[in-house]
């Protein structure tokens, strides 16, 4: 059974404690993973402090070289990347491809940190005086990821915090390590020094290790809601510099005049890829109007019961299993829930079974109609394929019904009015907006964030907020006199 290790200083470590990892398509267990201490931890701090002032004086020029060495490396182990993507997490080996070409996406930001750092400088803001700011390293910076995007949601962060001159540590999710391990090992063959990424492997003991560390600078950290909120409190209270993407309960407005078909084809995906295990999956379809909703469901229904549900592993399905045992039957209790609340179960994912993986976290799409916003499936995030259709009479009642919210990553409106379209995009209280868009994910030289209890911090995840969140501003202000002239001293706050 293999075993996966820790990184640190270029060499793998291995604890005592291990943690078991599943293949979720099989129910079986399919490797092992090493859990860290706060003595692991401090090895790994360690290690990246100790990289840190050759790594941070190295030209950006020659960092941005590893960069585009590891673009190629990527490139060229993909195949083996989204194979342990699909087996860890259940995913399938498309959407896999999916995940890491979107990462990848962030390393060609990177390539150009050389121009990303370029600082300000004002000529003669005073007699012989010149100024400029530029944007320097933190020093050790951590990360801590989340099962959903093993692969994809460090690569938001740790090419990055690293082409601008950080060390890093990566603490990835315990549920599926193995494609997290491998791109940073990955990152070491393209030439980064030993030590300026790490990898420490483990649940909470390792994450609360980083969050006490005194030599961790920074912490980027993607998860759910409440463990977000966990690190951004404990994090900020030691002095660190803390963004926590958290959870999210995204809707898509459907107005009279959508376009419907194509708005049924983009909410299947949204809705149903990856399982609904995305952060920017849409988990609600507000309509306005019955005649919307009622069209909506039927179209709905029969795409979901014709969904094609196998091990992620075999190219050709829709969807692959969710995540864990214990995953599934939440998502099952909230069907119940659901049910109970008196919301009408239009299709009901329990039924499906997969001949040969019986085993397996399986569950199909499932469909709420007339969902109401005191129901539980409606205020929580399920993480599943589940979508939740509401009523409204207008587009007023539907923005300020996504307004209410708690969660505001993403959003969607499916309209052909321009009007509207505008409306809504400067009324809704939600990070990341789509119009006709169902899944707006910014790309890589935009940044990632979400409004509300989706973020905790101030700067979103990668692109321009990452060069800002990753670095930190000093402003030098010099000056040179002809050598003959003498200056008096000046006992009145220096202006022009
Ligand atoms: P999670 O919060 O359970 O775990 C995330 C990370 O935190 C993991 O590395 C885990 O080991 C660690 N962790 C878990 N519990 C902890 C605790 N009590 N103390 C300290 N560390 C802890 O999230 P998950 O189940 O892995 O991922 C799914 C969640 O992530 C969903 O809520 C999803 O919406 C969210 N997510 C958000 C974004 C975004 O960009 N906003 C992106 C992807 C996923």
């Amino acid at each position: 059974m293999n075993t996966i290790p820790h990184l640190i200083n270029g060499e793998c470590h291995h604890d005592n404690h291990l943690l078991d990892v599943f293949n979720p398509a099989t129910g079986e267990k399919c490797a092992q993973v090493t859990v860290a201490d706060a003595a692991t931890v401090d090895k790994a701090v360690a290690a990246a402090e100790a990289a840190f002032p050759a790594w941070r004086d190295t030209p950006p020029a020659k960092r941005a070289r590893v960069m585009f060495r590891y673009l190629q490396l990527l490139e060229e182990r993909a195949d083996d990347i989204c194979q342990l993507i699909s087996r860890e997490h259940g995913k399938t080996l498309e959407d896999a491809r999916g995940e890491l070409q979107r990462g990848m996406e962030n390393v060609e930001y990177a390539c150009g940190v050389p121009g990303l750092l370029k600082g300000d400088f004002t000529r003669n803001v005073g007699p012989d005086i010149d100024a400029w700011s530029d944007f320097q390293p933190l020093g050790v910076v951590a990360g801590i990821t989340p099962f959903n995007f093993p692969a994809m949601v460090p690569l938001w962060m740790f090419p990055m915090a690293v082409a601008c001159g950080n060390c890093f540590v990566l603490k990835p999710s315990e549920k599926d390590p193995g494609s997290s391990l491998l791109i940073a090992q990955l990152l070491e063959e393209a030439g980064l020094p030993k030590g300026v990424i790490n990898v420490v492997q483990g649940g909470r003991e390792a994450v609360d290790a980083l969050l006490e560390h005194r030599g961790v600078k920074a912490v980027s950290f993607v998860g759910s809601t409440p463990v977000a909120e966990h690190i951004y409190a404990r994090g900020t209270a030691n002095g660190k510099r803390v963004q926590a993407l958290g959870g999210a309960k995204n809707h898509a407005v459907l107005l009279p005049d959508a376009d419907l078909d194509n708005a049924v084809n983009a909410l299947m995906g949204a809705a149903y890829g990856s399982c609904g295990e995305r952060c920017m999956a849409i988990s609600v379809a507000v309509c306005v109007g019955d005649s919307v909703a009622d069209a909506l469901v039927e179209k709905l229904s029969s795409k979901i019961k014709a969904l094609n549900i196998g091990p992620g592993t075999e190219y050709g399905h829709d969807m692959g299993p969710v995540i864990s045992r214990e995953h599934l039957d939440k998502i099952e209790g909230y069907l119940e829930d659901g049910v109970a609340a008196g919301a009408s179960l239009v299709v009901d994912g329990r039924e499906v079974s997969v001949p040969g993986y019986e085993n397996g976290y399986f569950i199909g799409g499932c469909l709420f109609d007339r969902v109401t916003e005191n129901m539980r499936i409606y205020r929580e995030e399920i993480f599943g394929p589940v979508l939740c259709v509401v009523r409204v009479n207008s587009l007023e009642e539907a923005i300020a019904m996504v307004n209410a919210h708690e969660y505001g990553n993403g959003t969607c409106l499916f309209t052909r009015d321009g009007e509207a379209a505008r409306l809504f995009g400067d009324q809704i209280e939600v990070g990341m907006v789509g119009i006709n868009v169902p899944l707006p994910v910014p790309v890589s030289y935009h940044s990632f964030g979400g409004w509300k209890r989706s973020l905790f911090g101030d700067l979103a995840a990668y692109g321009p907020d990452a060069v800002r969140f990753y670095t930190r501003r000093k402003t030098i202000t010099q000056k040179w006199p002809a050598r003959a002239s003498h200056q008096a001293s000046d006992f009145t706050f220096p202006s022009l």
